[in-house]
């Protein structure tokens, strides 16, 4: 074996991807942007993978009047625009999109869509299963499903054969009762294993591999508690605005719009306990039991331990202006909507009892940075007489989400020179360089996934009710008492308003 080969190993046999069985893919929204920008060059990665069914049919359907030709056109522009090096046999996935329109809420469009959806099943010699993705504006959810439901496309044959699944895009409601809402209208004409909740950070490689690297590895596990770690930090930054999507996010604000799903998400991932099984079922008990345990914020930790942000005109790095949020088009004026948010929370169990977890997230940070970072308590007793023991640095653990996957260990090491002279470093696994390639996209893990019918990576009902429940009172407390939290400003091209900073210093620690 040469040095290189030593350096992965890979279980093979569990390696292998299976194509789904037959199967054809209604997209509800089809002439919008998630679909252009994720699904389109989603499904054609996975197409030329090998990974899509060995027949299948793409059927987009929106109000826009289109013939299969224009909206070939459109995946076409689509898929380009994500492989900009070239995409050998785009006419070959071409071959495979078809398209109809009409209103969302007309049955009569729903008749149609059922004979198309047939046609397509002889034309292409698929199987009666169809996956139907609502990539939507959230309000036309409940009644799409309904519709559905009503022209006889939900209802599955015996023992699920042909199935029939719904996925459907976050946000899963807007807060708790609205939640509570839309779960009961859907479970009155689908059953919960053919609805799909969609969070896309859980189709991340590295969201993944937290699973694996906690329990497939038996060094790290015992220090994964309240006697070892000394602090947990989250964070998910972006350095781009709101773009285009002023009139959405002006609605739902960064707690809605992070902290609801893909916060929480990487929260119970990384803290949850070790299910007994990797069966999804079971993965997702645990992810549930972790944020039933989170401790409810109080009026007072609402004061101290939330902060709430909204960026004001600033400039990148390189120079260049950046509005501010209220100057950004279709944001209302004097809109008092967070674009930052930073918590500190805290986990009522055996495990986590004392250990505080700091969350932040924001728009128009510096840079764009996911990840996870776990501080263990410092050494009991220094005995390199320069340092004493409150200034010995931490090893930290840093699980890289993007934009640089991968695993940092910080560790203290001696350093060339003097004899006590010490340096922190970090070992560093780099996702990219070791593997060799670039992580798959999240969405071509998940469409593959709800092809495939494991819902491991997908939100379940009690997850999200757990999650809003938890959130929903923040919110309200925002709305009826703002003077408890106040809206604090920061400047755009920033780390966040200082009252976040004032914040984990009075706990005694520092933002990475
Ligand atoms: P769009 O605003 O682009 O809407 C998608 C399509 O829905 C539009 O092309 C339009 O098609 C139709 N539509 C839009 N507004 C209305 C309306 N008021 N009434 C009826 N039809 C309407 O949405 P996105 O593609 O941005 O997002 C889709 C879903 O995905 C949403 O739930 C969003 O929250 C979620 N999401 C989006 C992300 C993104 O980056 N875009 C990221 C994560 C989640 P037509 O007029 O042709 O019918």
């Amino acid at each position: 074996m040469s040095p290189a080969d030593t350096r992965v190993t890979i279980g093979r046999a569990m390696c292998e991807e299976t194509p789904p069985e037959p199967c054809g893919m209604v997209i509800f929204g089809a002439s919008g942007d998630l679909v252009a920008r994720k699904l389109l060059p989603a499904l054609f990665g996975l197409f030329r993978r090998g990974l899509l069914p060995e027949r299948f049919f793409m059927l987009g359907f929106a109000r826009t009047p289109m013939t299969d030709d224009d909206f070939r056109g459109r995946v076409s522009e689509s898929i380009l625009a994500a492989h900009p090096q070239g995409a050998g046999q785009l006419d070959d996935f071409l071959a495979l999109c078809r398209y109809t329109y009409g209103d969302y809420d007309d049955p009569a469009a729903y008749t149609n869509l059922a004979l198309c959806s047939s046609e397509c099943v002889m034309d292409y010699h698929a199987a009666e299963n169809l996956l139907f993705y609502l990539a939507l504006p959230p309000h036309l959810h409940a009644g799409v499903v309904r519709h559905l439901h009503g022209a006889g496309l939900t209802a599955e044959g015996e023992n699920g054969s042909p199935w029939r699944r719904v996925v459907f895009e976050k946000p899963f409601g807007h807060d708790l009762a609205s939640a509570l809402e839309l779960d009961s209208r859907l479970c009155s004409v689908l059953r919960q294993e053919q609805i799909f909740r969609m969070d896309h950070y859980l189709g991340k490689e590295t969201v993944q591999s937290i699973l694996m690297f906690r329990f497939a590895n038996a060094i790290f596990e015992p220090l994964w508690n309240r006697g070892y770690v000394d602090h947990v930090q989250i964070t998910v930054a972006e350095s781009l605005g709101i773009e285009h999507r002023g009139a959405y996010y002006d609605s739902a604000g960064c707690l809605r719009d992070m902290f609801q799903n893909h916060m929480m998400q990487m929260l119970a991932l990384v803290a949850m306990e070790p299910p007994t099984s990797f069966d999804p079922e079971r993965v997702r008990d645990e992810r549930v039991k972790l944020l039933h345990s989170i401790r409810p914020w109080t009026a007072d930790d609402m004061r101290h331990w939330v902060v709430r942000g909204q960026y004001t005109q600033g400039v990148t790095a390189e120079g260049a202006s950046l509005a501010g949020y209220r100057h950004e088009p279709r944001v209302a004026e004097g809109s008092t909507t967070e674009t930052y948010v930073a918590a500190r929370l805290f986990i009522d169990n055996w495990r986590w009892q004392g250990v505080p977890f700091f969350l932040r997230s924001g728009k128009r940070m510096p840079r764009k940075v996911s990840e996870i970072a776990v501080t263990f308590r410092r050494v009991p007793h220094s005995m390199f007489g320069m340092h004493s023991k409150s200034e010995m640095p931490a090893n930290v653990l840093v699980l890289k989400i993007q934009p640089e996957e991968g695993i940092d260990l910080h560790i203290q090491a001696k350093q060339p020179g003097p004899k006590s002279c010490m340096a922190t470093m970090a070992l560093a696994f780099k996702y990219r360089e070791i593997f060799g390639i670039n992580p798959p996209d999240a969405y071509e893990r998940l469409l593959l996934d709800c092809m495939l019918g494991d819902r491991t990576l997908f939100w379940s009902r009690e997850g999200v009710e757990a999650s809003w429940r938890l959130i929903t009172p923040v919110l309200d407390t925002w709305c009826d008492n703002p003077q408890t939290s106040p809206l604090h400003q920061y400047t755009a091209g920033t780390w966040g308003p200082e009252a976040a900073q004032r914040m984990i210093s009075a706990a005694g620690r520092q933002w990475r």
